[in-house]
């Protein structure tokens, strides 16, 4: 059986069986030398496939051009992205992929570990997949799809791209990065050796998703200064800071906080309360929405807040700052190149499937990008229950991920050429 599973599959299993897990704790470059074993195979693997450009660099990035025929425009030059890490969450040494064949909606036990059961209660997703043959660790690791199947995905698109020459294209560049479960993905990665115009990255979980938007993103500081006296001696004169800031974060909505909000609502997050005394106390929250409006009303509530305590304590001194982290990448697309969206979309329509727009709540890789000026939607790579040894994939997910970057590609192809 296994010698006829699709070549896309194929190259996920040897992928996921080598180490590559990042750590936050390091500090070098990237974060665990093991993540340059997956790189030097991937570099031999695409120069055997006669891409002579093909490099790892100092860091670990993996750069490489997929050779297009003569007559294709010079730009818009398109980047396909994936990481090689996998998550500090669980461990990823000495993966043992299994093939569950013709998958029949029951719970799953897998065998190394026999507390790790996949259950379609716990993972609903697992219904949407009765007939796959479904691809899990043995319970005792992570899978690794997070992101060994975009990995997989884009190594097979270029082998595929190189014998069908057929189709127009545009100039793809491949990028296969470090660190990216650890926050650092984009951190050393060289925007001119890169060389694209407009990005994907191919690490988007379930089938049919792209992830155009983040949240737009501001820190606020509130700094409370009080009047300090003896306290023996204190009586009408004392204000005391941490009392004072202990109230006014008590007094925020406890309805909006991270604990409490999903999908598309926003929170205020006090997150720090530091350096602080009686005579000054501070504190840092952070504020998320998706859109412009929701983010101004967020500020504009927190000012108020911070007057009404203002009057109500006039012998301290009470300020708040505000300072934007980062915008909604779905601003930036629409600034740069909203073809990236519509053309995604395109491609679904070509195939007969049905893509879902949705959003992340938190940081990403293609966000940073799209801040960087490289509009960088996320796509799906088939995998789901991501950084826990509960993660899976199908067979059929990973071919039908692939066949639909094709398509994404030849759309592009068109575009250029019309
Ligand atoms: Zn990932």
């Amino acid at each position: 059986m296994e010698n006829h599973l699709p070549a896309v599959v194929d190259r996920f299993l040897r992928y996921v069986q080598i180490d590559t897990q990042s750590d936050p704790s390091s500090d070098s470059v990237p974060s665990t030398e093991k993540q340059k074993n997956l790189a030097h195979l991937l570099v031999q693997e695409l120069i055997a496939l006669g891409i002579q450009d093909a490099m790892m660099d100092e860091y670990g990035y993996v750069y490489a051009s997929i050779p297009t025929p003569e007559d294709t425009p010079a730009t818009p030059v398109l980047g396909l992205l994936a990481h090689m890490d996998t998550s500090p969450d669980e461990s990823g040494k000495d993966v043992h992929p299994i093939i569950h064949r013709n998958y029949d909606g029951k719970k799953i036990t897998l065998p190394g570990d026999p507390s790790v059961v996949l259950d379609p209660v716990t993972q609903p997703a697992l219904l949407d997949h009765i007939g796959h043959d479904l691809i899990t660790s043995d319970g005792t690791t992570l899978l690794g799809s997070d992101d060994k199947a975009g990995v997989a995905i884009l190594m097979q698109l270029a082998e595929d791209l190189l014998q069908d020459p057929g189709h127009s294209r545009p100039q793809i560049r491949l990028c296969f990065t470090i660190d990216e479960e650890i926050g650092r993905g984009v951190d050393h990665l060289d925007l001119k050796k890169f060389g694209a115009d407009i990005a994907y990255t191919i690490d988007g979980s379930g089938m049919g998703t792209v992830f155009t938007e983040t949240f737009n993103a501001v820190q606020a500081t509130v700094t409370v200064q009080g009047v300090m006296v003896h306290p023996g001696y204190a009586k009408g004169v004392m204000a005391n800071s941490v009392r004072i800031l202990s109230e006014i974060i008590a007094s925020l909505p406890t309805h909006e906080a991270p604990e409490h909000t999903d999908e598309r609502e926003g929170y205020i997050h006090p997150h720090t309360f530091s350096r602080s005394n009686a005579s000054k106390a501070q504190s840092t929250l952070i504020l998320r929405d998706f859109t412009q409006e929701g983010m101004e009303s967020k500020i504009s509530y927190l000012r108020s807040l911070v007057q009404f305590f203002r009057v109500k304590y006039p012998k301290s001194s009470i300020e708040i700052d505000f300072k934007e982290q980062y915008r909604n990448m779905r601003s930036y697309i629409e600034e740069k190149d909203p073809r990236t969206v519509t053309l995604a979309h395109r491609a679904a329509d070509s195939m007969g499937i049905q893509l879902e727009e949705r959003v992340i709540r938190g940081g990403t890789d293609g966000a940073r990008l799209s801040e960087l000026g490289i509009p960088t939607p996320n796509i799906f790579n088939g995998g789901h229950d991501y950084h826990s040894k509960f993660e899976w994939n199908t067979v059929q997910n990973l071919s039908s991920s692939l066949d639909y970057l094709k398509h994404l590609v030849y759309q592009w192809g068109d575009e250029i050429a019309s």
